[in-house]
């Protein structure tokens, strides 16, 4: 079903019993209890005794939706990335070429990514990936909990089903922590409304406002998320994780997109539990697919803008710094202008201005800083990772990059 927030919020009461009294801080702890409940499936923090492997090399791989060369590492594309062209571009490793040679849509090609086969399932997630992803191979070799692998994303394609392949010997089991932090708080916030009944509340209406425009910070963001029904209550430090971070963001009266909740989120994770694999899925610039040009170069601006923060998180965090590598890419480009699939709206056409783009690797374990023209594809991903992660190969479609050190 379909959550039209600001009507919902606007037309619905709260529910006093919920609420307890009249305060802010009361709603948004209570808005992130139910938050907690609401954590997919899949979401099981504790359910092994961690076995330390000898290396503790980690890996954050953000992907960031569709965005042409265009718009970012072109000349005229180059303001809206400042951060990527000035403060990483000068320390990463970059191949200006990195292909998406798959199913350019939003479930396949972050499968793609993680698996280093091309996938062709379900476009909207409702059929896991066909081999093995990163997180099962990592924690099946090394016996690791599943809090040490996480997908924090805030793409309304995915479903719970990315974080584990349905191949035999894998699976589950052996899968990623997988939230959705923005739909999450949306969720919980819409149905906490519609559950209210006449409150008593005095500032009521100005509680509701705050919460409008805390959870729809562009009207696009409240549309088109699948509500769960699942709700399986998760271990008590990943439920407070998860919690605090919801409440945090909101009470912190910031910029309130999906990308900049994921961001909120994924530090909270890191700080928690520190894991040693993290797939970050920003999408704000799918704004594109509601036709404004304007909101879609504004989440390109928000991407660059997370992806220095993240780094920075990286390098000021003593359980990252100096041991991790961020690679960072867009899941494809969008179509050309021109096209009959109304250009930067979609990511259909079988077009370079869809296939080709780019990726940007950071970390030690890039040697040194340089950019290679070479093209790779986004099969490379996986096994490249498999291999700093001290993984034993996996059937691939991929290769290692030899750039890597391992
Ligand atoms: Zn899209």
């Amino acid at each position: 079903m379909d959550i039209a927030v600001g009507q919902d919020v606007s037309r619905n009461s709260i529910d006093p019993d919920f609420l307890g009294d009249d305060s802010r801080r009361t709603f948004l702890q209570a808005a992130g209890l139910l938050v907690a409940g609401m954590i997919l499936p899949q979401a099981h923090a504790f359910e092994n005794q961690s076995t330390r492997v000898a290396s503790d090399h980690k890996v954050i791989l953000v992907v960031i939706g569709g965005v042409r060369r265009a718009e970012t590492f072109s000349p005229e594309g180059q303001e809206n990335i400042p951060h990527l062209v000035n403060d990483l571009l000068p320390q990463a490793l970059f191949y200006p070429h990195a292909r998406n040679d798959g199913v350019t849509a939003h479930f396949n090609a972050i499968s793609s990514i993680l698996t280093g086969n091309w996938q062709r399932v379900d476009d909207w997630g409702k059929l896991a990936p066909t081999t093995p992803t990163l997180f099962e191979q990592f924690r099946k070799q090394t016996k690791t909990d599943r809090s040490d692998t996480w997908v924090v994303a805030s793409n309304k394609a995915l479903t719970s089903l990315i974080g584990a392949s349905s191949a035999s010997d894998y699976g589950p089991p052996y899968g990623a922590n997988v939230v959705f932090p923005k739909q999450l708080m949306i969720t919980a916030v819409v149905d906490a409304l519609r559950r209210g009944r006449a409150a008593n509340m005095a500032d009521r209406s100005k509680v509701e406002a705050e919460l409008e425009s805390a959870i729809a910070g562009s009207n696009y963001e409240g549309l088109g998320w699948n509500v769960f029904d699942a709700a399986e209550r998760l271990d008590p430090r990943a439920q407070s994780t998860i919690e605090s971070a919801i409440a945090g963001f909101v009470r912190s009266g910031g910029p309130t997109s999906g990308d900049e909740l994921t961001f909120f989120m994924t530090r909270e994770i890191m700080h928690k539990f520190a894991p040693r694999l993290i797939l970050v899925a920003l999408s704000d610039v799918e704004a594109a697919h509601f036709g404004s040009y304007s909101m879609h170069v504004a989440g390109i601006r928000t991407a660059d803008r997370l992806a220095w923060q993240l780094w920075r998180e990286i390098e000021s965090n003593p359980d990252y710094k100096g041991k991790t590598t961020m690679i960072l890419l867009p899941e494809f480009g969008r179509d050309p202008d021109g096209s009959s699939t109304n250009g930067f709206f979609n990511h259909r056409a079988n077009d370079e201005s869809t296939r080709d783009t780019w990726m940007m690797a950071l970390g030690p374990a890039i040697g040194k800083p340089r950019i290679i023209e070479r093209p790779v594809r986004h099969v490379d991903v996986c096994p490249t990772l498999a291999g700093l992660l001290d993984l034993p190969a996996v059937a691939s479609q991929g290769m290692r990059l030899d750039e890597f050190r391992v």
